[in-house]
């Protein structure tokens, strides 16, 4: 993102539909940086959340919702303690990938792993070893979970399928 883009007219019609989304305390940042200054993703990336939320707040669209820094973020909550202004900085973020999911920007790792549990309702796989490893303490090799349970297995297919989940992460899901 260029420092050009601030440089845009404000488009309030996105803000407002952050706030509708869930992002309701976006207009509350005054731009301290604390969040940045705090945020544990960022020291190990260029990702700056202080310029996230001020596009969300702008309203710059076509900054935010394309951006692969919004996939950045942990959801850690140590921004969201630290705010002065009580930004809900998680909820920013969350409604903005939300907002971004339908307009079909993903990054692929949360891609999978959606999918992951749209297909097997955990978000890791059970391997041979972890049952190997279970198995030696005792446990049953297979948890209590919808891994051993296929009617509750295809429950949760069928939720994600119904609530339109699949269509959004899974390309060519119907
Ligand atoms: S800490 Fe809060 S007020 Fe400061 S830049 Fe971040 S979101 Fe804005
Ligand atoms: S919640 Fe996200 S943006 Fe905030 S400090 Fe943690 S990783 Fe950074």
């Amino acid at each position: 993102m260029s420092n050009l883009a601030e440089a845009k007219e404000p488009n309030p019609e996105f803000t407002r539909k952050v706030v509708e989304s869930g992002g309701k305390t976006v207009n509350l940042c005054f731009q301290c940086g604390t969040c940045t200054g705090s945020c544990p993703s960022g020291r190990q990336t260029a990702f700056r959340i202080r310029k996230v939320v001020r596009r969300a707040q702008l309203g710059f669209e076509e900054d935010v919702l394309p951006s692969d820094d919004l996939w950045l973020c942990t959801t850690c909550f140590t921004c969201y303690e630290r705010c002065p202004r009580g930004v809900e900085i998680v909820d920013i973020v969350m409604a903005l990938r939300n907002m971004a999911v339908k307009k079909g920007y993903m990054a692929e790792p949360h891609r999978k792993i959606a999918e992951l549990v749209s297909k097997t309702g955990h978000l890791v796989t059970l391997r041979e070893e972890d049952k190997a490893l279970r198995a030696k303490l005792g446990l049953e090799p297979v948890p209590p979970t919808v891994l051993s349970d296929a009617k509750a297995l295809e429950e949760v297919k069928k939720i994600a399928v119904l609530c339109g989940f699949d269509k959004l992460i899974i390309p060519g899901a119907k």
